[in-house]
């Protein structure tokens, strides 16, 4: 018989009743080191008091209000994320894949607005992940998400990860813009070089082509910087982002320069739930902790301490381990085999990890997480990887 919870996930049994920073507690008290945050969203880790204090004084006052009226919370965000970006506009939505939908529907009314609807077309590349709806899935194209599901959303070519000759061959009049996650996540903390993304800022800009940042994994700190592009110090001209927004309220963004959404005009977009004020409380309690001093610096600290580490443990385990990789806190240990069965091994060991495509299990800790707890994480996978046999 058919679970009365559809069955698109296989969960485990176990279930956490209690979390503290980068700690979860199961119902008989065993603790698990949390290096998954529910697929980096609790950037603040379990608990935080900023989080619960922000929300509770929301709770308290109105839950949910249309668009239709102004909400409090929402301008605020918006301006933080403008003054602390390429952005001059901000949409809220509730999740990433929302966020994803909202990028494409800008790059396809800017098109429109300048009377060339023939340019629609959106670049993405081979390993991308952008969400589960159809247009989404569309431009991830992973055959494994879309089979059964045609017909699919046309408006999207793919290019080999990393090619810029394939790139610049695949651009044609059609070609609206290039969509790109910094680090491909789901595809397993596969790293843009920075070369590249400098000749795709180039290729963008020759042939009048929008230059877009899925950021719903590696924004908002994740990477050490507010948003993973700020580091080639270029401008983009739409990111999504949405995960770590929230810190574990669904909230998501997009963002956009000016000229860019100049065709969003009152009806041509909207949500219901999207910047709701709990979830800009939620959000305006994260950015304000994220832009705290020194928390990027920490965070890019952290994640050298993180990789130092591992890449001790990877010099210990030649010929399982291959590569560590990744930036910030999003961390990719790559293998040379599958990794079947590597992500229940870590957690009956107390760690809580994420698998990625590429033969890669993911590292998401919170971008609160300590050195200890890093080292302490660090052991647990150094045993687990010495037992494990491929
Ligand atoms: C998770 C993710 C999405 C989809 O986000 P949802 O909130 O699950 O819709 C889109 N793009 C990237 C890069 C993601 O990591």
């Amino acid at each position: 018989m058919i679970s009365s919870i559809m069955p698109t996930y296989a969960p485990s049994d176990l279930t956490f009743e209690k979390g503290e920073g980068a700690y979860l507690y199961d119902s008989n008290g065993k603790s698990y080191i949390d290096f998954s945050s529910g697929i980096a969203v609790t950037s603040l880790g379990h608990n935080h008091p900023v989080l619960i204090k922000a929300l509770r004084n929301a709770v308290d006052k109105v839950w949910h209000l249309s668009n239709l009226y102004t909400i409090d919370g929402q301008k605020d965000l918006a301006d933080k994320i403008v003054k602390n970006s390429f952005a001059e506009t901000v949409f809220f939505t509730n999740s990433g894949a929302e966020s994803v939908e909202c990028l494409i529907k800008i790059v396809r009314k800017y098109f429109n607005h300048l009377k060339k609807p023939e340019k629609y077309r959106i670049i993405t590349f081979e390993g991308a992940f952008h969400g589960r709806t159809l247009a989404t899935l569309s431009a991830g194209k992973q055959k494994k998400h879309l089979d059964g599901f045609g017909p699919h959303l046309d408006g999207f070519d793919q290019v080999s990860f990393f090619d810029i000759n394939e790139l610049k061959n695949s651009i044609s009049d059609n070609t609206a813009a290039i969509l790109l996650e910094p680090i491909q996540g789901e595809g397993g903390i596969r790293v843009f070089p920075d070369d590249f993304i400098y000749q795709v800022k180039e290729l963008s800009e020759k042939n009048n082509i929008l230059l877009c940042f899925d950021e719903v994994q590696t924004g908002i700190g994740r990477t050490g910087n507010l948003f993973a592009h700020q580091r080639w110090d270029l401008s983009p001209d739409i990111v999504a982002t949405a995960k770590g927004l929230g810190g574990g309220f669904p909230v998501g963004a997009c963002l956009s320069t000016a000229k860019v959404a100049a065709g969003m005009m009152p009806g041509t977009h909207g949500s219901t739930f999207g910047g709701n004020p709990l979830a800009m409380a939620a959000g305006n309690a994260v950015i304000d902790t994220i832009l705290g001093d020194k928390f990027l610096e920490k965070v890019v600290n952290l994640g050298e301490k993180l990789k130092y580490y591992l890449n001790k443990i990877k010099f210990r385990h030649k010929g399982k381990l291959e590569e560590i990789r990744g930036r910030g806190l999003m961390i990719g240990l790559k293998f040379n085999d599958s990794t079947e069965g590597l992500v229940d091994l870590l957690r009956n060991n107390g760690l809580l990890t994420v698998p990625a495509g590429d033969n890669v299990i993911r590292l998401l800790p919170p971008l609160v997480v300590e050195e200890k707890d890093i080292i302490k994480a660090c052991n647990i996978i150094d045993e687990v990887i010495k037992n494990w046999n491929i």
